[in-house]
């Protein structure tokens, strides 16, 4: 097992497979995109699998697939198969931007995925083009669809908090009132500052604005080490799962359970560090998984307690905690 300085047992580990994305959210992406890695620089398909290999053997039993968007990543699903097919006990999740989903709902089946995360901030149209710059809420929401018709999944909706997300909050609400999934809302970290003005909407706004909607009862039970849940009846009829990742107004670093490997073979023990580990240049000289274990070790011990990432409040005030990396670059 892989416990840190703090006891907290770091069993999840997040792959980013690639920097690439098909879409340009405002609070995640430059406008032109991030300068691409060299293809030298990004792991290879068996450097993946082998990685992922060496962290299941120290103790992880779940990975989570990420980007950029991962389904752009040339090669993914036999990334997949092969991860599945060496680690059969690993619980495997993908989160994505839903666009290019529905074409691989199936593969992802067959290689035992479970765990479906569709990022969506809203359900019209022309919003959506506008935060993510690309005409694809069709494709996405029929994805979203063909995923819960095909039974297998559970599946989640990553909402990103801020001005235009809350302006849509009744129609994601009718939208999904039917539908089998977890709605969770973000707080916006502060990654790409200047592009998304607007009010900062922190955790409990969001759970105001539901309270007016509906009756809303904390249900621990379904807490994530990132999420805190509610059960919430929509108007008093319509029974959903909602929750909300408060990173900016609540630390949840007491629960933390993850690791974060970036395509470029650097393992991350906090997302908001500034610290990471080169796993890649090691396996690329042949130096031996027992070198690997060594820096995953070390990464472990000195993963720090806890982040600094503290929100003002005021409009735009997170936007000087810029980190140094884009969140598409690590994964979310
Ligand atoms: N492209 C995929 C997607 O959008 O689901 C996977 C990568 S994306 C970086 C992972 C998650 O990070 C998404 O749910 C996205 O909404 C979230 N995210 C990106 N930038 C964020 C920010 N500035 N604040 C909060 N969440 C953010
Ligand atoms: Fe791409 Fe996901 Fe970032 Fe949006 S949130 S730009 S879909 S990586």
């Amino acid at each position: 097992m892989l416990i840190d300085g703090f006891n907290r047992n770091l069993d999840y580990l997040r792959v980013s497979v690639t920097d690439k994305c098909n879409l340009r959210c405002v609070y995640c992406m430059p406008q032109g995109g991030v300068r691409p890695l060299a293809h030298d620089e990004v792991l290879r398909n068996e450097e993946f699998v082998h990685l992922v290999g060496v962290f299941a053997g120290l103790g992880v039993s779940k990975v989570r697939f990420t980007g950029g968007e991962p389904l752009l990543r040339k090669g993914f699903m036999d990334i997949v198969s092969q991860v599945r097919a060496q680690n059969p006990s690993l619980t495997l999740g993908v989160t994505s931007n839903g666009v290019l989903l529905g074409g691989a709902l199936s593969a992802l089946e067959a290689n035992g995925v479970k765990k479906l995360n569709i990022s969506l901030d809203t359900i019209d149209r022309a919003r959506f083009n506008r935060i993510t710059g690309r005409d694809e809420l069709r494709a996405v929401l029929a994805a979203i669809d063909d995923a819960l018709s095909m039974g297998s999944f559970k599946v989640k909706i990553n909402t990103v908090l801020f001005r235009d997300t809350m302006d849509d909050l009744d129609a994601m609400l009718d939208h999904f009132k039917d539908r089998d999934v977890t709605l969770r809302f973000i707080e916006r970290m502060p990654f790409d500052p200047g592009r998304t003005p607007g009010k900062f909407i922190t955790a409990v706004d969001l759970v105001r604005m539901l309270e007016e909607r509906g009756t809303l009862e904390r249900n621990t039970g379904i807490d994530t080490s990132v999420a805190v849940m509610y059960s919430f009846s929509y108007g008093g009829r319509h029974p959903m799962r909602v929750g909300v990742i408060p990173p900016m107004t609540h630390k949840f670093c007491g629960r933390c359970n993850r690791l974060r490997l970036t395509c470029d073979g650097l393992l991350r023990a906090c997302l908001h560090g500034t610290r990471e580990y080169d796993l890649k240049t090691p396996y690329r000289m042949d130096m031996g998984d027992d070198a690997l274990k060594k820096i995953i070790a070390d990464a472990v011990r000195e993963k720090p307690g806890e982040h600094h990432l503290e929100c003002a409040g005021e409009e735009d005030g997170c936007a000087s905690l810029a980190a140094r990396r884009q969140m598409s670059q690590i994964g979310g």
